[in-house]
């Protein structure tokens, strides 16, 4: 058996300096893959000239761009024919150009149009400024999917993609959601593609969803702007949740449990707007995007 090679501790030393250096350099590259400040084509640029780039591997990468889970990242590359370990050096000429394909239409959408997205207490009335924010046409509304029960009112396709438990759960496999979220006994998602799509089509987009959801929205892309609605006062939510009327006694009991931990989140958001008046939030969500 042969002996293992002799290093000083002076080349050791160097070697873990050198480690750790490649390694704030592919953190970087895929921080800036994910805010959509880098495209698949200007990595592999990079890659060529720097090593430690190279060394990235090419999981790591897909599943930086936004929009790419886990899940979406295996199924390519196994498609593909990449192996799960497989560096960017160790790309085939076929393999990249088939991979530049896939990426053409997720690159640097998020220098495209805005996302916008609205939460806070269930009954502050974020369906009220959605519902304007889309009559007047200057976002793209974004409709959830949801395994809850629809209300008389509501249409499916229009307030909500109404799905059973098995088909929720087969597109949270499928990676067909940007965020999700369980919420007073039900499931609810944005789904992905529609709102990717509107985004590199420069629409501005706003998502109205709850907090968890928001704060995953945030960790894909983050320049996301994340704004939660805050009710006047505790009295007016309590109020505005007894005045919708289509919960029964026990669900309107575990909403208002559940505003209270909300409205503890508004200090993780990016801005905080008072629902005082709707028309007032509408105008300044508007003025947001043309800033
Ligand atoms: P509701 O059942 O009253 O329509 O909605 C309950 C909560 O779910 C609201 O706070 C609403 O904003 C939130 N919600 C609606 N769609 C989504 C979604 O796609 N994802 C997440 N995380 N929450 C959503």
């Amino acid at each position: 058996m042969g002996l293992p090679p002799v290093i000083s501790e002076a080349a050791r030393r160097v070697a873990l300096l050198e480690a750790a250096e490649a390694r704030k350099v592919r953190a970087e590259i895929k921080s800036k893959v994910k805010q959509g400040q880098l495209n698949f084509d200007e990595v592999l640029k990079l890659a060529f000239e720097n090593r430690a780039i190279s060394k990235m591997r090419v999981k790591e990468l897909l599943e930086s761009f936004s929009g790419v889970g886990r899940v979406r990242s295996a199924t390519l590359m196994e498609r593909l024919n990449i192996s799960p370990t497989r560096r960017i050096q160790g790309l085939g000429k076929h393999q990249i150009e088939r991979l530049r394909e896939e990426f053409a239409v997720v690159t640097s959408f998020t220098k495209r149009g805005k996302l916008i997205v609205l939460s806070g207490p269930g009954g502050v009335g974020k369906s009220t400024v959605a519902s304007k924010l889309r009559e007047k046409g200057n976002f793209w509304v974004s409709v959830s999917a949801t395994t809850r029960q629809p209300r008389s009112h509501e249409r499916d396709g229009v307030d909500y993609f109404f799905l059973s438990e098995q088909e929720f759960s087969r597109r949270v496999a499928a990676d067909e959601f940007l965020e999700w979220a369980a919420f007073a006994g039900a499931r609810y998602g944005t789904p992905q593609g529609p709102v990717l799509e509107a985004l590199h089509c420069g629409r501005d987009v706003l998502l109205e969803i709850e907090i968890a959801g928001a704060k995953q929205v945030k960790v894909h892309l983050p320049s996301a702007l994340l704004i939660f609605l805050e009710p006047p006062s505790w009295e007016e939510l309590v109020a505005r949740l007894e005045r919708r009327g289509s919960d029964s006694p026990e669900r309107r009991a575990h909403r208002l449990e559940l505003a209270q931990e909300e409205l503890a989140a508004a200090a993780s958001f990016d801005l905080v707007i008072v629902n005082t008046l709707v028309d007032s939030v509408v105008s300044q969500l508007i003025e947001l995007t043309s800033a």
